[in-house]
């Protein structure tokens, strides 16, 4: 008996692990379609100037309009495209699109001129030498200036221990494009990442914020790591700002801009056009 049910169980198990590489495999080949039937999104989460509260600019954040399933995470779906590699397509994509969006915003919103966006990038993106180059001729392509793009990486690109990612972080350095250092304190951080490359602005991660006002430890670590930034002569960006209160303890600290839901959640293009017009400079 105890025999069947073990091989019960074990059939219920192995159908599992099979639905699960079968869903894997159908998401992989439609991710490989996806770009050419227009099915990728850019959404775009305002970042804000804390003390004043004006509108900086936004993160780029992809989503994926699959014909069956629905809107899909990029939680999801970057991961296979990385593995599969699609990445650098999704990359250049995502990039060329949020350059053509913010032009056309900043032409027509003249008193928006000086918005800027933030794009993520992947560490695979980082083993291909030719990559500042891409990034350039999407800025001269969209007749923006390099402050207008941010770069966000993770503390992951710093993982392969890589020449190239230096090479490709000090051209970066060299175009004057500001890197920003994405999800900051919850990789496997290590300070000299800060001052041996060329970053310009820390992300304190959502989960600190999130949790700064339950533990005073997690408000001492935002405090250090702001601290620490501004010592080093960056900027801050805090991630997933959710209450009014959270903002205000990061006014205090002196953390210069922040992105989260108390201030808007990734939206659409054309509502964060909306936003763009209703928001003053002034
Ligand atoms: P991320 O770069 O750290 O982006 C911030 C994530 O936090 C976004 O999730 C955003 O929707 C979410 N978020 C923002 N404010 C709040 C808040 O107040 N509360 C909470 N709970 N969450 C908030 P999203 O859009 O699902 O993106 C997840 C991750 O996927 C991103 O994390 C980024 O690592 C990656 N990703 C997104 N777009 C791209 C892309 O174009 N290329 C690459 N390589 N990765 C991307
Ligand atoms: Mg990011
Ligand atoms: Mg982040
Ligand atoms: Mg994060």
């Amino acid at each position: 008996r105890a025999k069947e049910m073990g091989k019960a169980r074990y059939a219920i198990f192995n159908q599992e692990l099979h639905q699960q590489a079968i869903q894997r495999l159908e998401i992989e080949s439609d991710l490989k379609k996806a770009l050419a039937f227009n099915e990728m999104l850019v959404y775009y989460q305002p970042i804000v100037e804390l003390q004043t509260k004006r509108l900086k600019g936004f993160e780029c954040l992809i989503r994926w309009q699959h014909p069956k399933k629905g809107l899909i995470s990029p939680l999801e779906f970057i991961p296979i495209a990385e593995e599969c590699g699609l990445i650098s397509s999704l990359g250049d994509w995502v990039l060329q699109e949020s350059c053509r969006q913010l032009k056309q915003w900043q032409t027509r919103y003249s008193h928006h001129s000086e918005l800027s966006i933030n794009v993520n990038f992947s560490p695979k993106q980082f083993e291909d030498i030719y990559l500042p180059q891409t990034i350039h001729n999407v800025l001269l392509d969209n007749e923006l200036e390099p402050h207008h793009l941010n770069i966000e990486i993770t503390e992951n690109v710093f993982l392969s221990n890589n020449i190239t990612v230096s090479k490709i972080l000090s051209q970066l350095d060299k175009l004057q494009i500001p890197i920003s250092l994405d999800d900051f304190g919850t990789g496997y951080s290590s300070l000299s990442y800060l001052h041996r490359f060329p970053i310009s602005v820390i992300k304190i991660d959502g989960s600190f914020i999130r949790q700064m006002q339950n533990h005073n430890k997690y408000l001492e670590i935002v405090k250090t790591i702001t601290t620490l930034g501004h010592t080093l002569g960056m900027k801050i960006i805090a991630e997933g700002i959710e209450t009014e209160r959270q903002l205000h303890t990061l006014q205090e600290l002196g953390c210069e801009f922040g992105q989260g839901y108390f201030f808007g959640k990734p939206l659409q293009a054309s509502v964060a056009e909306k936003l763009i017009q209703i928001s003053n400079k002034d």
